[in-house]
């Protein structure tokens, strides 16, 4: 390669016979051309310049001749020959006159000067005649020498021609270095990379050129040793691929001989039978177990025909078989006698000289067949048990062919066997969109619970149907995957039990509301959704009927049921459907409003359920008119637990009962203030009844209105509370009604009353034949041992009992009224007066009165407030008064304030008056002051 090199670069260096340089041409024809130029403006500036001498040299002689005729006209005129002489003689002192003559009119030379030596071919002459006054006088001729002018143009030539040479020289060495620099040295380089190139170095790469022709050719140089590179990385890697082809042909060809002898050793040593024959069925070769099968040695068979052997039918299929391969079953009788059933696989071979070649391998299968007759046998029994299976059985094979389907499929499907039989997608088809995946991945190998996996599934008739899925991958004994074994059970039955108990399980069985634990989970969802979402309201109604009790106890717990569902109907019916009804047991019911526009429109929805409640119910003939209180929390977001949030609607509701029931009472924190101080008022109770000195009873006299004299006392507790002051009966006596501090507070004020009635008419006369009335408030009513406790009291203190009269409310009669009878009848026979208190508001029908043994009628003070408002009013006291005459009932009128009221009333025929027209309750002492008529009540 360095041999190369050289060669290359004194290939530049020196030029061999016919070898062309383009640099070279180039600077000859550059210094050629130049040498044109400079040689054409040397010339021309050459003759220029010597134009112009000569005429310098003609203007001088022009010169001397006109000074030279001025200067001798005179002379000659005057005929001064001697100035004339000096004259010419100073003129001819000039080298440059060759030669100077002058001569007369006559022709008769005056002076004539010829310079000695001066052979000049080219003279400058000049010839003038002179004259004065127009008379010529004489002639001037004169001869200038050309010899300096020549000695001077030759000068001009040397510097010419010198210039000449130097330009050209000058241009010679700067197209030279031009040349060099410009042309060679680039290629040159050019050279050098194509000497690596051609040395195969092809990461040389042109880049430095500054001029875009040879740019250009570098870059396609560039391009072209890539080119080079790659088809040369190319060609190695074929060359490696053949080199590792030849390699493994190589190696082929031994294993191709080593792998000659193991079948050799195989087909001997095989425990398959192997045999070959020609086209006529000439055995050619055979190995020992082939031998075994048939009873015979090699040496015995081959040579001969296989027919002789195996049969003639088995000779004719070789024969007559002319494809590449063809396997049979045959039975033959063997040389020992023996039958041998032979499963025979023969493979043609034609030889290049179309020579047919038969390979056969023969298998001994008398075994197998043997089991397979067993087999058979077997799988007709299991078969028959799969049919008879309950639940829809199939088997999937490995290739995902249906092999089997119980016949059940089409009791739980509707579709007969032979539908699924064409493939598992028909029961895909049938499957519930969402269940599908179970199946797909089922028929994978992946069953998603070994419990089953429950799927739904379209009848044929279109009705729904629920199956559990189960299986498993089905495995022969060498481990081999036999498909799979799936097994679909109906469980619609119990799918409906199970959606049948979470419904139990979350509503009310009498309504089919929601019950308590649906109710507050729909609350908690309402109240997360209400912290996740802006201007999302919801709002709680707590719903309790209105003496649901009384309906319930009057007209039986049947009717009372029919009306919980009728009012269950009325609230579904109200709300919208994203609403929850739940009914909390008793006549307590829950509605939870969601999605609300505003808390305003929940109120609305509550105002929507109470006008649909106020329509009469009608139930097996009875018309019952229903009321119920709400209480109502709205949005109550600040909750964690619905049982508070339920807890505070109860109290809103609490609220809307004690307001006057039919009352919607939305919650705030000034109600819950008020339960707490309620509780805390229970306490206070439950303290002051331990103490004993903080109750009292006050006495409100009542007045017979014919004799306008007091006829008895009402007993009206009182509570002196350490911190509060008074508090009266109509705030703590409900809240102990609630608690069950009435029992305890009831008792004691029939004691207190009987007591004082009792040492009062021991010590006045005048209170012997008056009554004291208490008051017993319904709870109270309600403990059977009341009557004991009253006839007790009444023994303890020998008080008669005639001097004894309760008061009940008429709503406390009803709601118990059964009990109320036995009650009142053995209190009636005891000798206590039972008298009906704040009658007319409550829901007694009159006619129901009747039942029981009464005394007293006590009109509510609205009535006797109302009653001289209109005659309407007037005429419900007189309604009320005759009533209770018919049923042989006296009447009292409560809260007669005014004169009017009273004589209204004497003249309606009512006895009895109590109010504070005639007086306040008062103290114990008061009337005691009143017994010893120390004081006048009227
Ligand atoms: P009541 O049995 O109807 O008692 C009559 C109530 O009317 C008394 O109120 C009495 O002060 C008031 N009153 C009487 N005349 C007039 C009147 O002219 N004008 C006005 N505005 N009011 C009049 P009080 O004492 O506040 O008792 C309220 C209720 O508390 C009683 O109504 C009764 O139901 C209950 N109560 C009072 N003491 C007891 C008691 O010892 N045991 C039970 N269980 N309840 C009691
Ligand atoms: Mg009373
Ligand atoms: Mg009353």
């Amino acid at each position: 390669m360095s041999e190369n090199t050289t060669a290359s670069k004194s290939s530049l260096l020196k030029f061999k016979k016919g070898e062309r340089s383009i640099s070279r041409d180039l600077a000859a024809c550059l210094v050629f051309a130049l040498a044109i130029i400079i040689g054409l403006v040397t010339a021309y500036e050459y003759i220029g310049r010597s134009k112009m001498l000569r005429q310098e040299y003609e203007d001088k002689a022009d010169n001397y001749i006109e000074q030279l005729a001025k200067s001798v006209t005179f002379p000659i005129w005057n005929f001064d020959m001697g100035s004339l002489k000096h004259v010419c003689s100073a003129y001819t002192q000039n080298e440059q006159f060759a030669k100077l003559k002058i001569v007369d009119m006559n022709g008769e030379v005056l002076f004539n000067f010829v310079r000695p030596g001066d052979k000049d071919d080219n003279p400058i002459v000049r010839v003038r005649d002179l004259y004065i006054s127009k008379e010529k006088i004489g002639s001037i001729r004169m001869e200038l020498s050309s010899r300096i002018y020549r000695r001077n143009l030759d000068w001009i030539l040397f510097v010419s021609s010198l210039t000449f040479l130097t330009s050209v020289a000058v241009i010679y060495i700067i197209t030279g270095f031009l040349m060099d620099y410009f042309i060679r040295n680039p290629i040159a380089r050019l050279r050098k990379g194509m000497d690596k190139v051609a040395m195969g170095d092809f990461s040389y790469r042109f880049d430095e050129f500054q001029y875009i022709e040879l740019l250009e050719i570098g870059s396609r140089f560039n391009r072209m040793t890539e080119e080079i590179a790659s088809r040369e990385s190319r060609l190695e890697e074929v060359n490696k691929v053949l080199q590792g082809e030849i390699l493994m042909r190589e190696k082929a060809a031994r294993s191709l001989v080593k792998s000659e002898k193991r079948y050799r050793a195989l087909v001997e040593t095989t425990a398959e039978g192997f045999f070959m024959i020609d086209e006529s069925s000439i055995l050619l070769d055979v190995n020992p177990a082939f031998c075994t099968m048939i009873g015979l040695t090699r040496e015995e068979v081959l040579g001969g025909d296989i027919g002789a052997i195996l049969g003639d039918t088995a000779a004719e299929r070789f024969r007559n078989n002319e494809g590449h391969s063809h396997k049979f079953e045959l039975s033959f009788v063997n040389s020992n006698g023996r039958e041998v059933d032979i499963f025979i696989n023969a493979t043609n071979l034609f030889e290049s000289d179309n020579v047919k070649l038969t390979f056969a391998f023969v298998t001994d299968v008398s075994g197998y067949k043997m089991m397979e007759k067993a087999l058979r046998a077997s799988e007709e029994e299991y078969r028959t048990i799969a049919e008879y299976t309950f639940d829809w059985e199939m088997w999937i094979g490995p290739t995902g062919a249906v092999k089997y389907v119980s016949p059940s499929c089409e009791r739980i499907s509707g579709y007969p066997k032979a539908y699924f039989m064409e493939g598992p997608v028909r029961v895909e088809h049938i499957l519930h969109k969402n269940d599908r995946e179970f199946w797909q991945k089922a028929l994978r190998g992946t069953f998603p619970s070994a419990d089953g996996t429950d799927m739904r599934l379209f009848r044929r008739d279109g009705l729904l149907r629920w199956v559990s899925l189960t299986g498993h991958q089905v495995f022969a004994d060498d481990g081999t995957s036999l498909g799979l074994r799936i097994s679909l059970r109906d469980i619609t039955k119990r799918k409906f039990m199970e959606k049948q108990l979470q419904y139990e399980a979350l509503h009310d069985p009498l309504t089919g509301l929601a019950n308590r634990t649906l109710c507050c989970d729909r609350i908690l969802q309402a109240v997360e959704r209400s912290r996740r979402r802006d201007n999302y309201y919801f709002a709680v109604v707590f719903m309790d009927l209105d003496r649901f009790k009384i309906i319930n106890d009057s007209l039986g717990h049947n009717i009372g049921d029919k009306l919980l569902v009728e009012v269950s109907k009325r609230l579904l019916q109200t709300i919208r459907e994203l609403d929850t009804v739940s009914r909390f047991g008793g006549d307590e019911f829950i509605v939870v409003l969601e999605e609300l526009a505003s808390p305003r429109e929940g109120i609305r929805i509550v105002r929507r359920i109470r006008d649909c409640l106020n329509d009469p119910i009608m139930i097996e003939g009875h018309k019952i008119n229903i009321a119920a209180s709400y209480g109502v929390l709205l949005s109550p977001t600040e909750y964690d637990k619905p049982e508070e949030i339920i807890q505070n609607a109860n109290v809103a509701m609490h609220q809307a009962k004690e307001s006057g029931r039919d009352r919607i009472k939305v919650f705030n924190k000034r109600m819950l203030e008020e339960a707490v101080q309620a509780m805390q008022l229970e306490s206070d109770l439950r303290a002051a009844m331990l103490s004993g000195d903080e109750l009292y009873l006050d006495y409100q006299p009542i007045y017979s209105l014919q004799s306008q004299s007091v006829v008895g006392f009402e007993a009206l507790i009182r509570w002196e509370h350490p911190r509060r002051g008074l508090v009266m009966p109509g705030e703590f006596i409900p809240m102990a009604e609630e608690s069950g501090l009435i029992f305890e507070l009831g008792s004691w004020v029939v004691s207190e009353a009987c007591r004082q009635m009792k040492s009062w008419q021991v010590n006045y006369d005048s209170a012997s034949e008056m009554m004291m009335s208490i008051n017993i408030s319904p709870r109270q009513f309600s403990q059977p041992a009341l009557v004991d406790n009253i006839l007790s009291k009444l023994s303890e203190f020998d008080l008669p009992a005639r001097n004894l009269k309760i008061e009940i409310t008429e709503t406390a009669i009803m709601e118990r009224a059964k009990q109320s009878v036995d009650m009142l009848n053995r209190l009636k026979s005891a000798g206590v007066l039972v008298s009906i208190d704040d009658f007319g508001t409550g829901y007694s029908s009159m006619s129901n009165l009747q039942e029981f043994p009464l005394d007293q009628l006590k009109i509510d003070l609205s009535f006797v407030r109302k009653m001289n408002e209109s005659t309407e009013n007037l005429e419900i006291v007189r309604a009320i008064v005759n009533l209770a005459h018919n049923l042989g009932l006296n009447v009292v009128a409560e809260g007669v304030e005014e004169i009017e009221q009273q004589d209204a009333l004497r003249d309606l025929g009512c006895e009895f008056g109590q109010g504070y027209l005639f007086s306040k309750p008062i103290s114990r002492s008061k009337v005691e002051a009143f017994f010893k008529n120390e004081i006048k009540l009227s």
